[in-house]
């Protein structure tokens, strides 16, 4: 499971919207999202998910921990 969410991580790269930091493997970081349609919740490999859905994405030095 581990090893999977750490290749869906590769593909696609998630960067802080403040500091444009590249979020990486093992890293906390903060994500707004909009609570979607029941019938359009997003399903699929997290970071494209993410890419996609997210408002909002912050490092953990940006989001404040
Ligand atoms: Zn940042």
């Amino acid at each position: 499971m581990l090893e999977k969410l750490k290749d869906h991580f590769k593909e696609v790269e998630l960067s802080c919207s403040k500091c444009g930091k590249v979020m990486e493997e093992g890293e906390r970081f903060s994500v707004t999202l909009i609570m979607p349609a029941e019938k359009q919740m997003p399903v699929g490999q997290l970071d494209k998910m993410l890419a996609k859905r997210a408002v909002n994405i912050t490092c953990g030095e940006c989001s404040g921990r």
